[in-house]
């Protein structure tokens, strides 16, 4: 039986420390209310627990007498035994870690009333703002636009643009940088005064707790995030030649004149393209039948010959048999096609995945398992095999992706402190190469969808048949869609295409809730967008689109 409630508040009105203090005292003056937290004036807000009888009329009007204005944003039923667990000596929860779980988590833990310590070893805001997801995404913007300019019609790299170019657009990249960690983390922080930012490397020290630069503390729950590191193969020779990882090759002052990279995944595929479309010759080598592995085959070979329409030469099925170097730059020794080749660069990315980054972290001392790759073990919940542990993001394995980790940030810290048990769920998970064209993908592939025993039918469609990409002089791509054979139920979406990462979000709403490609067909989609094709690609199973009128089903 629910005899209390949680109940979050969003307030106006509040300008400085002291209005936060009347506010909480306001809610706290209540007759039922047990506990009422707001987490400093920025936030805006407020959290009370109180007796289940408590209306929200008379939390309103208790705000609104101590001169503020509030209204109630959600409400929900405290179970017997759930409040956040406390027992710490200074922190109800610390987390390990200051990236996008992290920081999910800790925004979480504050709302919920619960004292955080966030310790992070180096830059705040982890990978996705420093190293990753955001300087990538901009660098590949500006070379898309660099290279459009240069060649507006897709005809091939037959000159480079001047290296100031580069030298301009890193600049840039490292101002939006700086910029979007202090506005998105940094200034963040200073919103919620129930996180505290310790600066170090933290270790686990035992069952319950962690030692930052010779302090132990023992906080009621630890989360782990801190998140993945590079991974390269034992090729010989490899690690005494040296290499550039993708943070490397990110933040290069200049552009070599050629570069092999090696993997072509999402990471490895962005950053060949970047590189060439700036004018580098580019070589890219994939031990897999095709690029971008886990994609649809259909989608691989046709990104492989974009990829080579714009003289970037791709390998598949290679062999490495070892990496030298001298003064000149880098000899990787493969076989390609079963031929010996002595692929020359002066520069070499190895782009071959990333790893849960947990070693010297104490987990062994903390009672927490970690699995063949490191990778933290972790139950529905995001509990670890020590019930006082939790664990997020990339710590946790694959899928490496910042949603996802801020997801299982927010939903670790929740599970941690309270009883709400809430089960991490990544089904219809969509995901993005930031190629040109993009790749995006939710759901099952055909070859999973039938490895699973189910019985497929598939549609695929050129983009020659999109009247989008018709208009936009840009044909490159295609849309395959993956459906139940008797019900119709659409499975999976895979879309290679311009934009390709905005169209999956339409697909993704219908894998998550069971539509049918049917009901894609039975559905507006505006005439000359790409999001379009996903009707027509629907339509495909059933007609022939190229005997169909332009807009007419
Ligand atoms: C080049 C590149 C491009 C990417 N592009 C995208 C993209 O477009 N879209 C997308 O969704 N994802 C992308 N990703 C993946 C995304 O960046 C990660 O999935 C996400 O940032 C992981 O967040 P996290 O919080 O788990 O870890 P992180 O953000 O890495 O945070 C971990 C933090 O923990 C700290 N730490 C580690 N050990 C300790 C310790 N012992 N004590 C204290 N602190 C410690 C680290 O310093 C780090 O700041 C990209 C990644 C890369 C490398």
């Amino acid at each position: 039986m629910v005899d209390r409630i949680q109940i979050g508040l969003g307030v106006q009105g509040m300008t400085c420390d002291g209005c936060a203090a009347h506010v909480e005292q306001a809610l706290g003056g209540v007759e039922g209310v047990e506990e009422a937290t707001v987490p400093g004036w920025r936030a805006a807000r407020a959290t009370v627990v109180a007796r289940a009888d408590v209306t929200d009329a008379a939390l309103l009007e208790s705000v609104q007498a101590s001169g503020y204005r509030a209204q109630v944003r959600e409400r929900r039923p405290v179970r017997a035994g759930q409040r956040f667990v406390s027992g710490g000596e200074t922190y109800d929860i610390m987390i390990v870690g200051g990236g996008s779980a992290a920081f999910a988590a800790a925004i979480k833990a504050a709302e919920l009333g619960a004292k955080v310590g966030m310790i992070e070893a180096g830059t705040l805001g982890g990978t996705c703002v420093n190293v990753g997801c955001v300087p990538s995404k901009t660098l590949i913007k500006a070379a898309e636009l660099c290279y459009r300019s240069a060649y507006p019609k897709f005809e091939g790299l037959t000159a480079c643009p001047p290296p100031s170019d580069w030298q301009r657009v890193v600049r840039q990249k490292d101002e939006l940088v700086a910029s979007l960690r202090q506005g998105k983390y940094v200034d963040v922080m200073k919103i919620y005064q129930g996180i505290s930012l310790i600066t170090g490397r933290a270790r686990l020290a035992g069952p319950r707790s962690v030692t930052v630069d010779g302090t132990t503390y023992r906080p009621g729950k630890i989360l782990i995030a801190t998140g993945s590191v590079p991974w390269a193969p034992p090729i010989p020779g490899l690690a005494e030649a040296g290499f550039l990882d993708s943070t490397e090759a990110l933040s290069r002052a200049s552009l070599p004149q050629s570069l092999v990279v090696i993997g072509a995944g999402a990471i490895g595929l962005e950053l060949g393209q970047l590189f060439g479309r700036f004018g580098v010759r580019v070589m890219i080598l994939e031990s897999g039948p095709h690029v971008a592995g886990g994609e649809e085959p259909e989608i691989g070979q046709a990104l492989t010959r974009y990829l080579a329409d714009e003289k970037i030469r791709v390998c598949t099925g290679v062999r490495i048999e070892r990496v030298e170097r001298d003064r000149s730059g880098y000899t990787v020794h493969a076989v390609i096609d079963g031929q010996p080749e002595e692929c020359r660069a002066e520069q070499l990315i190895v782009a071959t995945g990333r790893r849960a980054n947990t070693a010297n972290l104490g987990l062994a001392e903390a009672g927490v398992d970690v699995g063949s790759r490191g990778e933290i073990r972790v139950d529905t919940n995001l509990r670890t095999s020590n019930p006082d542990v939790y664990a997020a993001g990339d710590c946790i394995g694959d899928p490496m992706y910042v949603y996802v980790a801020a997801y299982g940030g927010n939903l670790a810290a929740e599970n941690a402190l309270t009883d709400a048990g809430r089960v991490y769920d990544l089904t219809a998970l969509p995901h993005v190469i930031f190629t040109n064209p993009q790749v995006a993908s939710v759901g099952l592939s055909e070859r999973a969808a039938k490895a699973a025993g189910r019985s497929v039918r598939t549609a695929v469609l050129s983009l020659k048949d999109v009247p989008r990409a018709l208009a936009a002089r840009d044909t490159r791509g295609l849309f395959k869609l993956v459906a139940e054979a008797d019900t119709g139920r659409l499975l999976g979406a895979h879309v290679l295409a311009d934009g390709a990462g905005e169209v999956i979000q339409a697909a993704t709403l219908a894998v998550k809730f069971g539509l049918r490609a049917q009901d894609l067909v039975e559905t507006f989609h505006p005439y000359l967008t790409m999001a379009e094709g996903l009707k027509l690609a629907a339509l495909t199973f059933d007609r022939d689109v190229a005997r169909l009128s332009c807009c007419a089903t």
